[in-house]
């Protein structure tokens, strides 16, 4: 079982979430968008030598900016995971938005795993699958851990994230939060932005799943 805190990362409130895995103790740190003195203090409390991986459900620099401050503190010993299709978006600041979202572009983040749809990450004892959801970039993903999603800008609370920045698409963001419907049985979804969710209420009333959207209109 892992156990879940969020910190509220950068001034687009992103939601960064601290997973631990209960047995072990060994840690995941999803979407650093930013190092931020709580963050900081969540960790250290924790300790950065458990701090095993760093989780990226997509390579915008609101989700990624805190990376390599907080690979420093662990010494760069965590490994950094990402899909394929957003490696890109690591090291280039339009890709990352943050040429022209922040005062200064990011520096380049080295990742060490390339994540595909289906693909398990182990921490300690816990096992997060991978789920290829593109939409809001074409590598986005979710992690899948326990009755947990990970949703980061793919599925937001009646929502989803946006579909206008490089790479984007509506069909696919459509198609993917679809993927995310049919899985079987219940979540809690931790997205990337705004309040928490269960996959059974999205499943009912969000208006891009299924046939919501002509349902709530007629
Ligand atoms: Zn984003």
């Amino acid at each position: 079982m892992i156990n879940v805190e969020s910190v509220q990362v950068t001034e687009l409130a992103t939601n960064c979430y601290i997973v631990t895995d209960e047995v072990t103790g060994d840690c995941a740190v999803i979407d650093p968008g930013e190092f931020s003195p709580k963050l900081d203090k969540a960790l250290s409390k924790i300790g950065y030598d458990k701090v095993k991986l760093v989780l990226l459900t997509h390579g915008h620099y609101d989700h990624i900016g805190g990376t390599n401050e907080l690979l420093a503190k662990t010494n760069n010993k965590a490994e950094v995971a990402i899909s394929e299709n957003d490696v890109p978006l690591l090291s280039n600041s339009v890709l990352n938005l943050s040429k022209f979202f922040t005062a200064k572009p990011l520096e380049d983040i080295k990742s060490d795993i390339a994540l595909h749809d289906g693909d398990k990450i182990t921490l300690g004892e816990s096992v997060f699958t991978v789920i290829s959801t593109p939409g809001h970039t074409s590598g986005s993903v979710c992690f899948v851990c326990d009755d947990k999603i990970f949703s980061g800008d793919t599925l937001f609370y009646r929502s989803h994230g946006r579909t206008d920045f490089p790479t984007g698409d509506e069909k696919a963001m459509l198609d993917s939060l679809n993927k995310l419907a049919n899985l079987k049985g219940n979540y809690t979804v931790y997205p990337g932005h705004d309040m928490s969710t269960t996959l059974d209420s999205e499943r009912k009333y969000n208006p891009y799943i299924g046939n919501n959207f002509y349902d709530n209109i007629y």
